[in-house]
């Protein structure tokens, strides 16, 4: 589009067009950014200007921009078949290619997948599953689930219920019914006088406390991101998984892993159970699926429930019109096919994972850092205005958007939650924007020292 057409964009998007996770108001006021182009790891907006995504849009351009390839594969299968449903006993070639490439990928028992639009809706057919599975066993009490304060998993009315995000749940009478919160493991924040070590067995154990409060016979599963992603980062203590994972084998609780941000590659694994090893009983997936090229998502099923599935409950009264859409499958498995060829998830592992960790502990040391934390290609860097105390600043939220607009206009996109800067670049970012993303937030935290001082 011409660049004179693209200067009307804001003014046109003020008066029509409504934005997700947006202060209306004030968006109106300072006027919305126009992104009109992209290639590899950057951004381009309508004034030309270019920026390093340092955030892979919203996690999920795991391949980077530009792809043509994904194109091509889109073009081709929406010419031979634009659109068909799997409702009544139909499939298509790519949504049943795309099945078998996921589960080709996964941990060792997740070898079914059940095809939604979105991380959202993933959300709310494992939630329905879970509870269908239950009662097809003849446990029709076990309906509640377990998920943590400040845990994402999307912004469907289930979705948001299990998200532990109390401003979210503030808005639409959320959390539903059935649906209760224990403590994320965020040991920098909460966790004291405990090491990390401790700190993640005694959160992991409210699991094991909420169990038993509520009765095993009433609670149909646990859900976790492997690493808590919109919420910060939180890199559970080495300790957490293998104690969660203790505890929902004793007790019989599906173990849900939610995938949406950890999966296709980020965490230098196909899957974050993978990294943690452990083995759930459902998965959802999205984002990096399709790399964003379009929009695709989906639940992994492990054989302990797709057998009570196909065996025990008959017609599973749910789907999407767009479940398994051929054209977002075929853009899929070319995406998944790049990731293959291109070894991006052992170039995560290997190499880069380990580069972007070696680049953010050099601000460890900064006095307005209280940790530097990644794993593979996701990272966080906690502000604090003590580093002994780890004392918090009084307006987390304030200071973390004024870090992260200070990187913006000198051209990184990162992303703040509260205090914490957010990394999840493109899986093929050189090292040379590596050191360039860090070095900007370097920069933006000298400012940070010498323009907001709190006592
Ligand atoms: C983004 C996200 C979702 C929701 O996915 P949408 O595609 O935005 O609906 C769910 N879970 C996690 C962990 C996410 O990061």
């Amino acid at each position: 589009m011409p660049n004179a057409a693209l200067s009307n964009l804001a003014a046109i998007d003020a008066a029509h067009h409504l934005h997700p996770f947006s202060d209306m108001g004030k968006l109106n006021a300072s006027g919305t950014k126009v992104i009109s182009r992209a290639e590899g790891v950057h951004i381009f907006d309508s004034n030309g200007k270019q920026y390093l995504d340092a955030f892979a849009g919203l996690w999920c351009v795991n391949v980077g921009y530009g792809r043509k390839s994904i194109a091509d594969a889109a073009y081709a299968q929406m010419q031979e078949l634009p659109y068909y449903n799997l409702f009544f006993g139909t499939t298509t070639p790519p949504s049943t290619l795309l099945a078998q490439k996921i589960a080709s990928k996964t941990g060792p028992s997740l070898n079914h997948v059940f095809f939604t639009n979105s991380g959202s809706e993933a959300s709310d057919t494992w939630f329905r599953m879970a509870r269908v599975y239950w009662k097809a066993l003849g446990k029709e009490e076990k309906t509640i689930v377990i998920a943590r304060k400040n845990g994402y998993h999307g912004s469907t009315v289930a979705g948001a219920s299990l998200g532990g995000m109390k401003w979210m749940h503030e808005q639409g009478n959320l959390p539903i019914p059935g649906v209760v919160h224990i403590n994320q493991p965020y040991w920098y924040a909460e966790g004291g006088d405990l090491s990390p070590e401790d700190y993640g067995i005694k959160i992991a154990r409210e699991l094991e406390d909420k169990i038993l409060e509520l009765g095993e016979d009433k609670v149909a599963a646990f859900v976790a991101e492997p690493i808590q992603g919109a919420g910060g980062v939180i890199v559970p203590p080495s300790t957490y998984w293998p104690e969660i994972k203790r505890i929902c084998d004793k007790y019989e609780i599906l173990l849900v892993s939610d995938e949406v941000i950890c999966g296709f590659g980020r965490l230098g694994s196909w899957f974050g159970h993978q990294h943690y090893g452990f083995d759930p009983d459902l998965a959802p997936i999205a984002k990096g699926l399709s790399s964003g090229y379009l929009p695709i998502g989906g639940v992994l099923v492990s054989d302990r429930v797709a057998k009570v599935m196909k065996e025990e409950v008959g017609d599973f009264y749910h789907g999407y019109t767009y479940s398994g859409h051929p054209v977002c499958a075929a853009a899929a498995l070319e995406n998944i096919r790049i990731i293959e060829e291109e070894g991006l998830v052992e170039r995560v592992r290997d190499d880069i994972g380990p580069y972007l960790h070696t680049a953010l502990q050099s601000l460890a040391g900064h006095e307005c850092v209280g940790e530097a934390v990644s794993v593979g290609l996701m990272g966080a860097v906690q502000l604090t205005a003590d580093k002994a105390t780890r004392r918090r600043y009084a307006k987390p939220d304030d200071i973390g958007t004024l870090v992260r607009n200070h990187c913006v206009e000198n051209g990184v996109i990162l992303r703040a939650t509260g205090d914490r800067m957010l990394f999840s670049p493109p899986l093929i970012i050189s090292r040379s924007e590596v050191d360039q993303a860090v070095e900007t937030l370097g920069r933006a935290l000298d400012w940070l020292r010498d323009n907001h001082r709190e006592g």
